[in-house]
């Protein structure tokens, strides 16, 4: 697999603020936020979608972890884009934490 941004940042060749460590994942801030908390939890494994990651659940177990220690636990959304064609841009595993506002009822998937 080629090395994307997400795997020089968790290898350390490009330098990223992390908010949360641990030996399956970081978490960083999105560099384009689509709500007033929106960090990316990143597997340290680099598996490009999350079809490919049957094993590595623990990343998503800590996004619980991550939505806790900023202090957003009681509502948040976890997204993953799973492929182009919906909207996946970095090939490197990913979940989206967004928080701090209200999203529409009903709607289920996105970032509006
Ligand atoms: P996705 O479209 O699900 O692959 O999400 C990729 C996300 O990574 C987007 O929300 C981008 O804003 C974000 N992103 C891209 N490069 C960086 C970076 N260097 N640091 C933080 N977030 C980034």
């Amino acid at each position: 697999m080629s090395e994307t941004i997400f795997g020089k940042i968790v290898s350390g060749e490009i330098p990223a603020e992390l908010l949360y460590e641990d030996e399956h994942c970081i978490a960083i801030n999105d560099i384009n936020p689509q709500a007033p908390v929106h960090v990316l939890v990143i597997p340290k494994k680099g598996i490009p979608r999350l079809v490919d990651a049957a094993a590595d659940d623990q990343a998503l177990l800590a996004a619980g972890k991550v939505a806790e220690q900023l202090g957003v636990a009681e509502a948040f959304r976890l997204i993953v884009n799973n492929g182009a064609g919906a909207g996946q841009t970095v090939f490197h595993l990913h979940l989206h934490i967004l928080a701090g506002r209200g999203f529409a009822e009903g709607q289920m998937a996105g970032f509006q």
